[in-house]
């Protein structure tokens, strides 16, 4: 239950719009940047961001307003 209506990804400073996993943004998704890339797949494979939505949110939450700082 989210106590606070605002902690959402979209506001969060580790949520990145800007592309998914190498590919275009689709619709309200986003990269969660929080922890490093997970699940490589395959030794030469890339790493993975975790891939949330604009309204998801976890108890990393962190305000935008607090990125660079
Ligand atoms: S999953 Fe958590 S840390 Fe990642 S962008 Fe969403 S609220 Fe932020």
């Amino acid at each position: 239950m989210a106590t606070n209506p605002s902690a959402a990804c979209r506001s969060c400073r580790y949520f990145d719009d800007h592309k998914l996993n190498g590919a275009a943004a689709q619709g309200d998704e986003g990269l969660c940047r929080f922890n490093p890339p997970v699940s490589q797949p395959e030794p030469q494979g890339h790493g993975l961001w975790p891939v949330v939505s604009a309204q998801d949110w976890c108890g990393h939450f962190s305000p935008e307003m607090m990125a660079g700082e």
